[in-house]
């Protein structure tokens, strides 16, 4: 039976499954005198919710709540928070497919994605790190004339910003090291994409995270948003988001002197060499349109041998004409709806100054529909050009030719980004001596996206200060204590 259908006349239908429009504060639902549309990009006519728009007030409510919950959640064992974040793993994929269709009709993400991958990551989240905070417990050793224990403390409340792309899989991989370290949280999605995070919300409900110890805020960035990070009150600021958005919450985290770390965005590079599997080579190239392109790790940036420049492009060509846009519930789409009008004018504003540049569009560079751009891709007068040097984050690729592995190393590292690298090749030296070279937080060879989550992952430059995955995301949610008893010490 769905966990959503709950008795609140203020919630409404998704596709046959309940949402609460308003916020969770203290373990109960709380609303807003504003509100704001969620529309689907899949029938922009349709609003699914007229959302809780908080306010500083809501702030200053989630925040009292939260410090109120970190009283119980914090002073709990790990074992015990364990027993709750299982349980919640537990729900998350009884529901599963109720969390998909939301999502899907909030975002556009492909439904069928959304239910065989992307919601079990959720769930996946949860019971990671429920095991690794267990293993994460004090270390003593004896030197230097003392008795040393290092503790790891729960910091305080924490307050997780996220972005709209991928909200439920990324919203559960930020909160969930917080809530293991056992700290309060306060999540904000994004105001494109509010509506997996009040699913959330009801199942932290029925799980029994304790009230306050788990609280989801709606809004806009610039009003709750800055609202939450601007209180002194809490401990910890985790932000996935864009580097414009980062530069202000990083402000505000410096004034209170709160650690802060934020999962910016990226402009990776896709080397491919001309000793490579050229099919597999060309087939990742195409895939990166998949989502519309609205993925932060994307290969936008396509590096090929001048050599097999043709080969390539004719590869390439053929598997970027197989794309379907259409519906993302239908399973022969590829390429759903973009998020929201304004992102699309965004993504066509970056083509339209490239043509006015002098860029060659190779392919695409139009916009057949108010949510769908075309497969893009362009090949820029020079590596300044703003396609090569900006993230796009939209279905345009960029393509540039380089003669020997040196060239190949530069035009990867010329951008202030450095989130992900991909680079196809068959030779295992050159896979070693070019993946050391390049700068980037991520670098896969001949794959993508797959990563064991106990590894570290964040980026260099603009694409984000400090480390998720594993330990790394426990380290940042906890205040690390050295106590020293002097040796002989006897009651
Ligand atoms: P954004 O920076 O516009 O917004 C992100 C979040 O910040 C939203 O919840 C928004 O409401 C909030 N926000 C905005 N202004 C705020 C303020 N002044 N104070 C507090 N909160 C505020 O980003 P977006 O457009 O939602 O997301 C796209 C960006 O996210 C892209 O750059 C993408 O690459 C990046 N991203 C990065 C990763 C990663 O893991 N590195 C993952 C996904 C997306």
């Amino acid at each position: 039976m769905s966990s959503f259908n709950l008795n609140d006349p203020r919630r409404v239908d998704v596709e046959g499954v309940s949402v609460s429009p308003d916020h969770y504060i203290g373990g109960q639902r709380v609303s807003s005198p504003n509100t704001f549309e969620s529309r689907s990009p899949s029938d922009w006519d349709r609003v699914l919710a007229k959302v809780a728009r908080g306010d500083a007030a809501t702030a200053d409510l989630a925040v009292t709540a939260a410090q109120e919950g970190f009283k119980t959640w914090g002073s709990m064992t790990p074992a015990e928070r364990g027993e709750i974040m299982h349980r919640m793993a537990d729900l998350i994929e009884a529901n599963n497919d109720e969390i998909a269709m939301v999502e899907t009709m909030d975002m556009a993400f492909l439904y069928e994605s959304m239910r065989l991958r992307l919601v079990a990551r959720g769930a996946t989240n949860f019971r990671l790190y429920a095991d690794l905070a267990i293993e994460h417990q004090e270390r003593t050793w004896d030197g230097r004339g003392g008795a040393h224990v290092v503790q790891s403390m729960p910091a305080g409340p924490a307050v997780i910003i996220t972005p709209w792309n991928a909200p439920f899989m990324l919203s559960t991989w930020k909160i969930t090291p917080a809530l293991a370290a056992g700290n309060s949280i306060i999540l904000k999605p994004a105001e494109w994409s509010p509506l997996s995070a009040s699913l959330l919300a009801d199942l932290a409900g029925e799980a029994g995270f304790p009230a306050g110890s788990f609280n989801v805020v709606q809004g806009i960035g610039e009003e709750v948003g800055a609202a939450l990070v601007s209180d002194p009150r809490v401990r910890r600021i985790s932000f996935t988001g864009s580097p414009p958005t980062a530069r202000h919450i990083g402000k505000a985290a410096a004034e209170n002197i709160v650690p802060f770390t934020a999962e910016l965005g990226g402009k990776g590079p896709l080397i491919i060499f001309a000793d490579c599997d050229l099919d597999a080579a060309a087939s990742m190239a195409s895939g990166q349109f998949d989502d519309s392109g609205q993925v932060c790790l994307a290969g936008t940036r396509l590096l090929v041998e001048a050599s097999i420049r043709d080969e390539f492009l004719a590869k390439f060509n053929e598997l970027a004409d197989k794309h379907v846009m259409g519906d993302p519930r239908d399973g022969a789409t590829t390429m759903a709806p973009m998020v929201h009008p304004d992102h699309v004018d965004n993504v066509e504003g970056f083509v339209e100054r490239a043509k006015a540049n002098g860029d060659c569009i190779v392919r695409g560079g139009s916009r057949p529909s108010r949510l769908n751009y075309e497969p893009t891709l362009i090949e820029p007068k020079s590596n300044d050009s703003e396609v090569v040097q900006s993230e796009i984050f939209g279905p345009v690729l960029t393509f540039q030719t380089f003669e020997t592995d040196d060239e190949a190393i530069d035009l990867a590292n010329s951008t202030e980004y450095g989130l992900s690298s991909l680079i196809f090749t068959s030779s295992n030296e050159r896979a070693v001596r070019v993946g050391r070279a390049v700068r980037a937080g991520i670098v896969w060879v001949n794959t993508f996206l797959i990563r064991d989550l106990t590894a570290p992952f964040g980026g260099i430059g603009i694409s984000g200060i400090g480390r998720e995955g594993g330990a790394h995301a426990l380290e940042f949610h906890s205040d690390l204590k050295t106590l020293i008893i002097k040796e002989g010490t006897t009651s």
